[in-house]
């Protein structure tokens, strides 16, 4: 078997601090941002310059806080509800024999002014993850008319996702002073479920994520159907 060793060109700063609740794939939550810092000595400008007539990158990268599980030929992916396994290679499992991932993301600018930053949004990445590679999304290749993947079919179901006026307070002065769409990031990543699918509805059961430095905590509503409320965001830690 023949080993390669690659080098990090870059680490990703994301809005993402934990790994649970984190979107199961890139754009599927556009207002969930990063920052690539490029390390040396790739923080070239001349490394991606042209870039900046780019609208979507491919990046490639390690899933390093999953680097020590043992992969296995057969996983329980989450959207299946954990319950039925698959070939590996048959999912975007992070639990694979080399922990590499593929992510398209939105790439909404290049920053100079301290080393080389890409601005990222629509990510799925969690804050540290090292970055190997950056490549151009090709629209008249990547595009694949026709293409068919009968184990994923279509995006997941949608859930309702409600706030308390505390949380809603709190949205509010996250977008007014800090310029982060606080409430749509919350929806976006809420409204996929995050829930292991095989747990039950629990109205009394609190989950909880980190976004940024925030704990953000919600629980669902059993209402017939499943809904969600947000009912507290404070500073993480206090
Ligand atoms: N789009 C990529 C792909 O297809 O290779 C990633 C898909 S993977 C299913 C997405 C999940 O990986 C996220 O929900 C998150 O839980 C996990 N993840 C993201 N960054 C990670 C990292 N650096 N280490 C381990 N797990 C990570």
């Amino acid at each position: 078997m023949t080993t390669f060793s690659f080098d990090t060109i870059g680490i990703v700063h994301s809005c993402f601090k934990e790994k649970f609740a984190i979107p199961r794939q890139s754009g599927l939550a556009p207002a969930a941002t990063a920052v690539l810092e490029l390390l040396e000595p790739f923080a070239k400008k001349e490394a991606v310059l042209e870039l900046e007539s780019v609208s979507h990158i491919w990046l490639q990268f390690v899933f390093h806080q999953s680097i020590d599980r043992a992969w296995t030929a057969r996983v329980r992916p989450p959207r299946l509800g954990g319950n039925k396994k698959m070939a590996v290679f048959a999912t975007r499992s992070p639990v694979r024999p080399n922990p590499i991932g593929l992510s398209v993301v939105k790439l909404d600018g290049i920053d100079y002014s301290d080393g080389v930053k890409l601005h990222l949004s629509g990510i799925d990445l969690l804050d540290g993850t090292p970055v190997l590679d950056i490549k151009p999304y090709l629209p008249y290749v990547d595009v694949v008319k026709g293409a068919v993947n009968d184990l994923a079919a279509s995006k997941p179901e949608i859930v309702p996702v409600g706030f308390s006026e505390q949380a809603e307070g709190v949205c509010k002065v996250y977008e007014q002073e800090k310029n982060i769409k606080l409430r749509d990031l919350i929806i976006q990543v809420l409204q996929q479920d995050p829930r292991p699918q095989y747990q039950q509805i629990d109205p009394q059961r609190s989950y909880g994520m980190r976004l940024y430095d925030l704990d953000v905590r919600w629980r669902y509503l059993d209402l017939g159907s499943c809904q969600i409320e947000v009912y507290e965001i404070e500073q993480f830690g206090s």
